[in-house]
Protein backbone atom coordinates (compact mmCIF):
# COMPACT_ATOMS: atom_id res chain seq x y z
CA UNK A 1 0.00 0.00 0.00
CA UNK A 2 1.36 3.30 -0.89
CA UNK A 3 1.12 5.85 1.94
CA UNK A 4 0.84 9.94 0.96
CA UNK A 5 0.71 12.63 3.05
CA UNK A 6 1.08 15.22 0.91
CA UNK A 7 -1.48 16.50 -1.27
CA UNK A 8 0.12 17.21 -4.53
CA UNK A 9 1.88 14.04 -4.62
CA UNK A 10 -1.23 12.23 -3.98
CA UNK A 11 -2.66 14.04 -7.29
CA UNK A 12 0.05 13.18 -9.52
CA UNK A 13 0.12 9.48 -8.37
CA UNK A 14 -3.62 9.57 -9.03
CA UNK A 15 -3.75 11.31 -12.18
CA UNK A 16 -0.71 9.22 -13.30
CA UNK A 17 -3.25 6.08 -13.05
CA UNK A 18 -6.16 8.05 -14.65
CA UNK A 19 -4.02 8.85 -17.64
CA UNK A 20 -2.75 4.93 -17.88
CA UNK A 21 -6.52 4.28 -17.92
CA UNK A 22 -7.08 2.56 -14.39
CA UNK A 23 -10.39 2.87 -12.60
CA UNK A 24 -10.33 4.24 -9.00
CA UNK A 25 -13.04 4.21 -6.17
CA UNK A 26 -12.17 6.12 -3.44
CA UNK A 27 -13.44 5.67 0.39
CA UNK A 28 -12.94 8.66 2.46
CA UNK A 29 -12.75 7.80 6.04
CA UNK A 30 -12.03 10.06 9.60
CA UNK A 31 -9.87 6.72 10.58
CA UNK A 32 -10.81 4.66 13.83
CA UNK A 33 -11.54 1.88 11.48
CA UNK A 34 -14.06 -0.94 11.85
CA UNK A 35 -15.81 -3.61 9.75
CA UNK A 36 -18.05 -0.77 8.34
CA UNK A 37 -15.35 0.97 6.51
CA UNK A 38 -13.98 -2.11 5.58
CA UNK A 39 -17.21 -3.09 3.65
CA UNK A 40 -16.63 0.13 1.81
CA UNK A 41 -13.08 -1.03 0.80
CA UNK A 42 -14.39 -4.27 -0.47
CA UNK A 43 -16.96 -2.42 -2.44
CA UNK A 44 -14.65 -0.11 -3.82
CA UNK A 45 -12.34 -3.05 -4.86
CA UNK A 46 -15.48 -5.00 -6.43
CA UNK A 47 -16.28 -1.76 -8.60
CA UNK A 48 -12.30 -0.25 -9.78
CA UNK A 49 -8.50 -1.48 -10.28
CA UNK A 50 -7.22 0.58 -7.58
CA UNK A 51 -8.65 1.49 -4.50
CA UNK A 52 -7.64 5.01 -1.96
CA UNK A 53 -8.61 5.30 1.33
CA UNK A 54 -7.97 8.90 3.31
CA UNK A 55 -7.88 9.45 6.51
CA UNK A 56 -9.17 12.66 7.58
CA UNK A 57 -10.33 13.88 10.58
CA UNK A 58 -11.89 16.98 9.40
CA UNK A 59 -12.06 20.17 11.80
CA UNK A 60 -14.73 21.60 9.89
CA UNK A 61 -17.58 19.54 10.20
CA UNK A 62 -17.05 19.11 13.66
CA UNK A 63 -19.58 21.43 15.84
CA UNK A 64 -17.83 20.93 19.10
CA UNK A 65 -14.28 21.81 19.18
CA UNK A 66 -13.84 18.91 21.76
CA UNK A 67 -15.16 16.46 20.15
CA UNK A 68 -12.25 17.01 17.27
CA UNK A 69 -9.54 16.81 19.56
CA UNK A 70 -10.92 13.95 21.14
CA UNK A 71 -11.32 12.34 18.14
CA UNK A 72 -9.87 8.75 18.15
CA UNK A 73 -6.33 8.14 16.03
CA UNK A 74 -5.31 4.41 15.71
CA UNK A 75 -3.27 5.16 12.63
CA UNK A 76 -1.16 2.22 13.18
CA UNK A 77 -4.11 -0.26 13.17
CA UNK A 78 -6.21 1.59 10.64
CA UNK A 79 -2.42 0.79 8.46
CA UNK A 80 -2.87 -2.57 9.21
CA UNK A 81 -6.92 -3.26 8.90
CA UNK A 82 -6.16 -1.38 5.26
CA UNK A 83 -3.17 -3.64 4.41
CA UNK A 84 -5.26 -6.78 5.21
CA UNK A 85 -7.98 -5.67 2.64
CA UNK A 86 -5.37 -5.20 0.08
CA UNK A 87 -6.12 -1.12 -0.04
CA UNK A 88 -3.83 0.26 -2.96
CA UNK A 89 -3.59 3.87 -1.49
CA UNK A 90 -3.88 5.84 1.65
CA UNK A 91 -3.68 9.21 2.11
CA UNK A 92 -3.58 10.79 5.70
CA UNK A 93 -2.97 14.68 5.17
CA UNK A 94 -2.53 17.14 7.72
CA UNK A 95 -5.12 20.06 7.77
CA UNK A 96 -2.71 22.30 6.26
CA UNK A 97 -2.53 20.09 3.29
CA UNK A 98 -6.29 19.25 2.58
CA UNK A 99 -6.63 23.57 3.08
CA UNK A 100 -3.41 24.96 2.53
CA UNK A 101 -5.15 28.70 1.65
CA UNK A 102 -7.09 28.07 4.92
CA UNK A 103 -10.52 26.34 4.97
CA UNK A 104 -12.72 29.71 4.62
CA UNK A 105 -11.03 29.28 0.83
CA UNK A 106 -12.64 26.16 0.16
CA UNK A 107 -16.05 27.03 1.48
CA UNK A 108 -18.67 25.88 -1.08
CA UNK A 109 -21.70 28.25 -2.25
CA UNK A 110 -24.40 25.41 -2.96
CA UNK A 111 -28.01 25.89 -2.05
CA UNK A 112 -29.21 22.61 -0.48
CA UNK A 113 -32.53 23.64 1.32
CA UNK A 114 -34.08 21.34 3.52
CA UNK A 115 -31.83 18.26 2.89
CA UNK A 116 -29.10 19.91 5.04
CA UNK A 117 -31.67 21.45 8.05
CA UNK A 118 -33.19 18.85 8.81
CA UNK A 119 -32.33 16.12 11.19
CA UNK A 120 -28.61 15.74 11.48
CA UNK A 121 -27.84 19.56 10.20
CA UNK A 122 -30.89 20.55 12.97
CA UNK A 123 -28.69 18.74 15.82
CA UNK A 124 -25.04 19.77 14.23
CA UNK A 125 -25.12 23.29 12.96
CA UNK A 126 -22.21 24.11 10.20
CA UNK A 127 -21.68 19.90 10.11
CA UNK A 128 -22.98 19.34 6.52
CA UNK A 129 -21.64 22.27 4.56
CA UNK A 130 -18.05 21.13 6.58
CA UNK A 131 -18.91 17.54 5.10
CA UNK A 132 -19.76 18.55 1.45
CA UNK A 133 -16.37 20.79 1.27
CA UNK A 134 -14.17 18.07 2.93
CA UNK A 135 -15.29 15.71 0.15
CA UNK A 136 -15.42 18.39 -2.90
CA UNK A 137 -12.03 18.86 -1.68
CA UNK A 138 -10.96 15.39 -1.70
CA UNK A 139 -12.05 15.28 -4.85
CA UNK A 140 -10.71 17.54 -6.53
CA UNK A 141 -7.40 15.76 -5.50
CA UNK A 142 -8.40 12.31 -5.83
CA UNK A 143 -11.03 12.25 -9.10
CA UNK A 144 -12.16 8.60 -8.78
CA UNK A 145 -14.85 7.15 -10.91
CA UNK A 146 -16.32 5.95 -8.02
CA UNK A 147 -16.70 7.53 -4.48
CA UNK A 148 -17.93 4.63 -1.59
CA UNK A 149 -19.34 5.88 1.07
CA UNK A 150 -21.92 4.30 3.59
CA UNK A 151 -25.63 3.97 3.96
CA UNK A 152 -25.14 4.52 7.82
CA UNK A 153 -25.30 7.99 7.14
CA UNK A 154 -27.84 7.97 4.89
CA UNK A 155 -28.44 11.57 5.27
CA UNK A 156 -24.78 12.58 4.37
CA UNK A 157 -24.84 10.06 1.24
CA UNK A 158 -28.18 11.77 0.28
CA UNK A 159 -26.68 15.51 0.75
CA UNK A 160 -23.67 14.28 -1.61
CA UNK A 161 -25.91 12.45 -4.18
CA UNK A 162 -27.07 15.96 -4.63
CA UNK A 163 -23.98 17.80 -4.12
CA UNK A 164 -22.72 15.67 -7.20
CA UNK A 165 -25.25 16.87 -9.22
CA UNK A 166 -25.09 20.30 -8.64
CA UNK A 167 -21.79 20.60 -9.48
CA UNK A 168 -21.71 18.36 -12.15
CA UNK A 169 -19.36 16.17 -10.82
CA UNK A 170 -18.07 13.40 -12.93
CA UNK A 171 -17.91 10.66 -10.04
CA UNK A 172 -20.30 7.86 -9.72
CA UNK A 173 -21.47 7.72 -6.40
CA UNK A 174 -21.70 3.89 -4.41
CA UNK A 175 -24.06 3.47 -1.26
CA UNK A 176 -23.17 0.53 1.00
CA UNK A 177 -25.65 -1.05 2.81
CA UNK A 178 -24.94 -0.96 6.75
CA UNK A 179 -22.86 -3.03 8.65
CA UNK A 180 -23.97 -4.24 11.98
CA UNK A 181 -22.77 -5.79 14.91
CA UNK A 182 -23.94 -9.43 16.61
CA UNK A 183 -26.63 -7.74 18.31
CA UNK A 184 -27.79 -5.64 15.56
CA UNK A 185 -26.01 -2.53 16.68
CA UNK A 186 -24.70 -0.21 13.55
CA UNK A 187 -21.01 -0.52 13.78
CA UNK A 188 -19.48 2.98 14.79
CA UNK A 189 -16.39 4.47 16.45
CA UNK A 190 -18.41 5.43 18.96
CA UNK A 191 -19.79 2.03 20.12
CA UNK A 192 -16.65 1.99 22.09
CA UNK A 193 -17.67 4.45 24.27
CA UNK A 194 -20.65 3.14 25.08
CA UNK A 195 -20.89 2.61 29.04
CA UNK A 196 -20.47 -1.55 29.33
CA UNK A 197 -23.61 -1.59 31.62
CA UNK A 198 -25.67 0.31 29.00
CA UNK A 199 -24.54 -1.67 26.11
CA UNK A 200 -26.81 -4.30 26.36
CA UNK A 201 -29.39 -2.10 25.89
CA UNK A 202 -28.01 -0.45 22.86
CA UNK A 203 -29.76 -3.10 20.31
CA UNK A 204 -32.69 -1.83 21.15
CA UNK A 205 -32.64 1.43 17.73
CA UNK A 206 -32.25 -1.82 15.51
CA UNK A 207 -35.22 -3.97 17.03
CA UNK A 208 -37.29 -0.38 17.19
CA UNK A 209 -36.26 -0.07 12.78
CA UNK A 210 -36.95 -3.34 12.85
CA UNK A 211 -40.58 -3.06 14.23
CA UNK A 212 -41.13 0.37 11.84
CA UNK A 213 -40.46 -1.67 9.15
CA UNK A 214 -43.13 -4.52 9.84
CA UNK A 215 -45.48 -2.78 10.99
CA UNK A 216 -45.30 0.09 7.99
CA UNK A 217 -48.19 -1.73 6.19
CA UNK A 218 -50.32 -2.01 9.20
CA UNK A 219 -50.05 1.02 11.08
CA UNK A 220 -49.79 5.22 10.57
CA UNK A 221 -47.00 6.79 10.38
CA UNK A 222 -47.79 8.17 14.13
CA UNK A 223 -48.55 5.20 15.36
CA UNK A 224 -45.02 3.70 14.32
CA UNK A 225 -43.35 7.02 14.97
CA UNK A 226 -45.05 6.96 18.72
CA UNK A 227 -44.18 3.27 19.45
CA UNK A 228 -40.27 3.49 18.91
CA UNK A 229 -40.28 6.73 21.20
CA UNK A 230 -41.39 4.53 23.47
CA UNK A 231 -39.42 1.42 23.10
CA UNK A 232 -36.27 3.83 22.81
CA UNK A 233 -37.18 5.55 26.42
CA UNK A 234 -38.58 2.22 28.08
CA UNK A 235 -35.35 0.88 27.50
CA UNK A 236 -33.04 3.48 28.96
CA UNK A 237 -32.24 5.48 25.38
CA UNK A 238 -32.97 9.23 25.16
CA UNK A 239 -34.32 9.65 21.33
CA UNK A 240 -34.02 13.18 19.27
CA UNK A 241 -35.42 11.68 16.65
CA UNK A 242 -37.34 8.67 15.05
CA UNK A 243 -39.22 9.90 11.85
CA UNK A 244 -40.55 8.28 8.77
CA UNK A 245 -39.15 10.41 6.04
CA UNK A 246 -39.22 10.64 2.44
CA UNK A 247 -36.04 8.56 0.96
CA UNK A 248 -34.78 11.62 -1.54
CA UNK A 249 -35.90 14.91 -0.05
CA UNK A 250 -35.64 13.74 3.80
CA UNK A 251 -38.83 15.75 4.51
CA UNK A 252 -40.93 14.13 7.12
CA UNK A 253 -43.99 11.59 5.63
CA UNK A 254 -47.58 12.23 7.28
CA UNK A 255 -49.41 10.49 4.71
CA UNK A 256 -48.62 7.17 2.78
CA UNK A 257 -48.09 7.53 -0.96
CA UNK A 258 -47.67 4.46 -2.79
CA UNK A 259 -44.93 6.46 -4.57
CA UNK A 260 -43.19 7.51 -2.54
CA UNK A 261 -39.70 5.85 -1.08
CA UNK A 262 -40.00 5.79 3.31
CA UNK A 263 -36.80 5.86 5.19
CA UNK A 264 -37.21 5.21 9.24
CA UNK A 265 -34.19 7.71 11.11
CA UNK A 266 -32.95 7.73 14.47
CA UNK A 267 -30.78 9.54 16.80
CA UNK A 268 -30.79 8.69 20.19
CA UNK A 269 -28.44 9.02 23.38
CA UNK A 270 -26.87 5.94 25.25
CA UNK A 271 -25.57 7.27 28.41
CA UNK A 272 -22.79 9.63 27.23
CA UNK A 273 -22.84 8.73 23.61
CA UNK A 274 -25.29 9.72 20.37
CA UNK A 275 -25.70 6.92 17.88
CA UNK A 276 -27.26 7.27 14.97
CA UNK A 277 -28.84 4.78 12.48
CA UNK A 278 -31.48 4.02 10.11
CA UNK A 279 -33.78 1.53 7.81
CA UNK A 280 -34.90 1.49 4.52
CA UNK A 281 -38.58 0.87 5.31
CA UNK A 282 -39.84 1.08 1.45
CA UNK A 283 -37.94 1.84 -1.86
P1 LIG B 1 -16.40 8.01 9.18
O1 LIG B 1 -15.01 7.51 9.32
O2 LIG B 1 -17.24 7.83 10.41
O3 LIG B 1 -16.47 9.41 8.62
O4 LIG B 1 -17.09 7.09 8.09
C1 LIG B 1 -16.51 6.90 6.83
C2 LIG B 1 -17.47 6.18 5.95
O5 LIG B 1 -17.79 4.91 6.52
C3 LIG B 1 -18.81 6.93 5.75
O6 LIG B 1 -19.17 6.83 4.39
C4 LIG B 1 -19.74 6.14 6.64
O7 LIG B 1 -21.08 6.19 6.20
C5 LIG B 1 -19.19 4.73 6.50
N1 LIG B 1 -19.62 3.89 7.62
C6 LIG B 1 -19.40 4.10 8.94
N2 LIG B 1 -19.98 3.13 9.68
C7 LIG B 1 -20.58 2.29 8.81
C8 LIG B 1 -21.35 1.09 8.95
N3 LIG B 1 -21.64 0.58 10.15
N4 LIG B 1 -21.82 0.49 7.84
C9 LIG B 1 -21.55 1.02 6.61
N5 LIG B 1 -20.83 2.14 6.41
C10 LIG B 1 -20.35 2.76 7.48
Amino acid sequence: MFIFRQSDQVHSYIQSLINRNRTIAFVPTMGALHEGHMALIEQAKSKAEIVVCSIFVNPTQFNDPKDYRHYPNRAMEDKRMLEAKNCDVLFMPEVEEVYPRGEENYRLNIEMGSLVRLWEGAHRPGHFAGMMQVVKRLLDLIPAEFLVMGQKDYQQLAIVRRMIEELDISTELVGVPIVREKDGLASSSRNLRIDPDLRPQANTIYHCLKLAKKNWPVKTVQEIEREAVENLVNHGLRPEYFSLVNGTTLEPIHEKDPAESVVALVAAWLGKVRLIDNMIIKN
